[in-house]
């Protein structure tokens, strides 16, 4: 049976569905009482979206997004993954399952706790978050959501009154994050280590009706969700976003991106870029993320093989052909946002390697990827770079393929405007506002957060942002140790 919460700031009132699910999904889970319930951040225009009408200030709907009302019965839920190719079982280790919202746009919508308390799946772990991660995760998703690549994004952020150790001590909190759901390829890794194949057939049922109701069967099913990834990773790649761990159990059936501990943008365009300090051969480097998605939906492929078609082979070719439309839609939608980033109305086929030509040249001179698509847009070719005689003749050719379409300037230029960002979530600026905000100054980092939220309005304010900042290092390191 599904629970619910009626609470007066709820309207319709908080589900549960995930808990229909059989047990070893999921474990019921009492979060730790915080030493305080600082409210630190709190996301007025997603509250909205979501049809939440609570104050902030209220204590009692403070004691809500901070996971602390009695009233809750949250669970821990449990997944597998492939974690650097490795299987291992595991779930909610410092998470908890709140509840979903249906919104007043009709979706649904998980609300999970982050850092709240160690769960049966901590193995080990402390169950804590430090601030300085949860604001990362505050930042990233917005500027992804920004940027309208699918995300999960966070509604509050509440200081816990804990120290967390990690290198060092640092001050812990909890986020309340939303997502369209928390049902990740490992979660069906989980059904298929459990023998018991009604446990598959249950977590697809409800899958399928969580997010792709309308399908007609479970290859049609699976076909969406490959569609889904593979939009969202061409995504990150036209922005230069490198999510950094790509395991399975951090791949949503959504197409949603989440966990952002060691992601960071590119700045030099070096397409083998990896900044995770334990990402030491390269596994989840820039370059390689459309194939690790495409991997990751080959597991979850050989997951549900008993769905799509009772004899195994059949299920296999079917499967096979499914996973194929992960290279053509990835394509479809790279090179169609590459050509629109480079000026051109939609990609043509034979100008792909044209298109290719132009990075190629980035990667070479080591250009600012970000930078370098708004020299393009803004035409300031006043630097040496594109005075050279490769990049000349490739400037050439932009130039005469889009005088071929008969548009005027100002159409072309709005549309590399809405294509390329002003601005990206800078890897040392982030850094610094979050160290700001972690210092009692939460300012700087709510400015810089408004010009991430809107990245295609190319203000001077934010203009004033598009570049690295001066002490930028050659290669910004980020850890998992959140
Ligand atoms: P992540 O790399 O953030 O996706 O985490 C991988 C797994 O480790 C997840 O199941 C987390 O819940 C768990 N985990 C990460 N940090 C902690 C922690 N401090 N305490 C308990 N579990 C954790
Ligand atoms: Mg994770």
């Amino acid at each position: 049976m599904s629970k619910s919460l009626i609470k007066p700031f709820l309207n319709p009132p908080l589900d549960l569905s995930y808990a229909t699910l059989p047990e070893p999904f999921y474990r019921w889970v009492k979060p730790q009482e915080h030493l305080l319930q600082a409210p630190l951040y709190f996301n007025r225009e997603l509250a909205l979206a979501c049809g939440f009408t609570g104050d902030p200030k209220d204590p009692s709907v403070q004691a809500f997004l901070s996971g602390q009302d009695p009233d809750l019965t949250p669970l821990a839920m449990a997944y597998a993954g492939h974690q650097y190719a490795h299987f291992t079982l595991l779930g909610d280790g410092r998470a908890v399952l709140l509840g979903e919202l249906t919104t007043p746009a009709g979706d649904t919508v998980d609300l999970h706790l982050k850092g709240s308390g160690s769960t049966p799946y901590a193995r080990g772990g402390d169950g804590q978050a430090t601030l300085e991660a949860m604001l990362k995760e505050v930042i990233i998703g917005e500027a992804l959501h920004g940027l309208g690549i699918p995300t999960s994004r966070i509604l509050a952020v509440n200081g816990t009154g804990k120290d967390v150790k990690r290198d060092s001590v640092h001050p812990g909190a909890s986020a309340l994050r939303v997502a369209s759901s928390h049902l990740r390829v490992g979660t069906f890794e989980l059904a298929q280590a459990h023998p018991q194949n009604d446990l598959l057939a249950s977590l697809y049922t409800y899958t399928h009706q969580r997010h792709d109701a309308t399908a007609p069967d479970a290859l049609t099913w699976l076909k969406r969700v490959i569609v889904r990834q593979a939009h969202t990773v061409a995504l990150w790649q036209l922005y230069g976003f490198v999510h950094g761990v790509m395991n399975t159990d951090n791949a949503f059936i959504s197409g949603e991106t989440c966990d952002f501990g060691p992601c960071a943008f590119l700045d030099t365009y070096r397409p083998h870029q990896t900044f995770s300090s334990i990402d030491l051969k390269g596994r989840y480097a820039y370059d390689q993320q459309p194939y690790i998605a495409s991997w990751n939906m080959a597991r979850l492929a050989l997951c549900v093989l008993p769905l799509i078609h009772e004899d195994k082979s059949v299920a296999t070719a079917q499967a096979q052909e499914a996973l194929g439309l992960f290279g053509s839609s990835f394509e479809h939608h790279y090179y169609g946002g590459l050509a629109r980033k480079l000026g051109f109305k939609e990609a043509d086929k034979e100008d792909r390697t044209h298109y290719e030509t132009w990075l190629k040249l980035l990667a070479q001179h080591e250009r600012d990827f970000t930078l370098s698509f708004l020299d393009l847009t803004y035409e300031r070719f006043d630097d040496a770079f594109y005075q050279k005689e490769d990049v000349a003749l490739w400037l050439a050719w932009r130039q005469e393929r889009l005088e071929a379409l008969q548009e005027t300037p100002e159409i072309i230029q709005a549309r590399m405007r809405a294509h390329n960002p002003a601005l990206i979530a800078r890897n040392l600026e982030v850094k610094r506002r979050i160290d700001q905000a972690v210092a009692g100054d939460f300012q700087p980092f709510l400015e810089y957060l408004a010009l991430l939220q809107k990245p295609f309005e190319h203000t001077p304010q934010q203009q004033a942002f598009a570049a690295p900042p001066p002490d930028n290092p050659r290669r910004f390191v980020t850890t998992c140790g959140t």
